[in-house]
């Protein structure tokens, strides 16, 4: 699991992390509510763990505002002195909320059910972003993001991620994949096909991404670092 941690106290950000690590959860910092939003909208983590007191911004309009254009689930940490109540969470569009100090333990748990009632609601409906590790795939604006980041791709180039990203892991042949990216049978040289993988390669920052299967063909991979 993705987490988006938003939390201004470092010593607290520090063993939250600590602990979600322990517990394999892959989990990004943010110290602002500014910089929360757009990480929200743009990593689009599979969670986000919301402190209530931020420096720029009241945690509650950060919630908001991410709930405008966004289901991610949403766990509020608030302060006992804040006096916030399950309620008022839930009704700023928080999934669940827990009143520092926490037990690592909680959390985690607090975590795995809010994850698990997400995706029992969102298997319902058909993903407009497609994420594979840190590279999301948006068919419908056909638009890529790394870690965050915008990739500009060619059409074709995206049409060629997006082909191979249909089964990730899965092995395309080169031939299939001029039929079905290209449109067309020619079963001449698949240079174009190289060339293309090449290209991508390059913009995706890592080769390992596409893995060439000798003799057969490509498959997408997620690169170990
Ligand atoms: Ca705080």
């Amino acid at each position: 699991m993705e987490i988006l941690l938003v939390e201004d106290d470092p010593s607290v950000a520090a063993s939250v992390i600590d602990g979600l690590e322990n517990a394999s959860m892959v989990v990004r910092h943010v110290a602002n509510g500014k910089d929360a939003i757009s990480l929200a909208i743009s990593t689009n983590p599979d969670l986000i763990l919301l402190d209530l007191g931020l420096p720029d911004m009241d945690g509650q309009d950060v919630c908001r505002t991410i709930r405008e254009t966004s289901s991610i689930p949403i766990i509020v940490l608030s302060a006992r002195s804040e006096e916030i109540d399950r309620v008022l969470a839930l009704e700023f569009g928080a999934d669940d909320y827990m009143v520092k100090p926490f037990g690592m333990r909680e959390l985690v748990a607090r975590i795995r059910a809010v994850g698990r009632r997400a995706n029992q609601s969102e298997s319902a409906a058909t993903p407009a972003i497609q994420v594979i590790g840190p590279l999301s795939i948006d068919r419908r604006t056909q638009r890529v993001l790394i870690n965050g980041e915008d990739i500009y791709l060619t059409p074709k180039e995206f049409d060629l991620l997006a082909h191979l990203a249909t089964d990730p892991g899965a092995v395309f042949r080169r031939n299939d994949i001029m039929s079905e990216v290209w449109d067309t049978n020619w079963y001449g040289t698949t240079k174009t096909v190289d060339a293309h993988v090449a290209a991508l390669r390059k913009k995706l920052g890592n080769q390992d991404w596409i893995e060439a299967v000798r003799g057969v063909g490509f498959r997408l991979s997620i690169p170990d670092s």
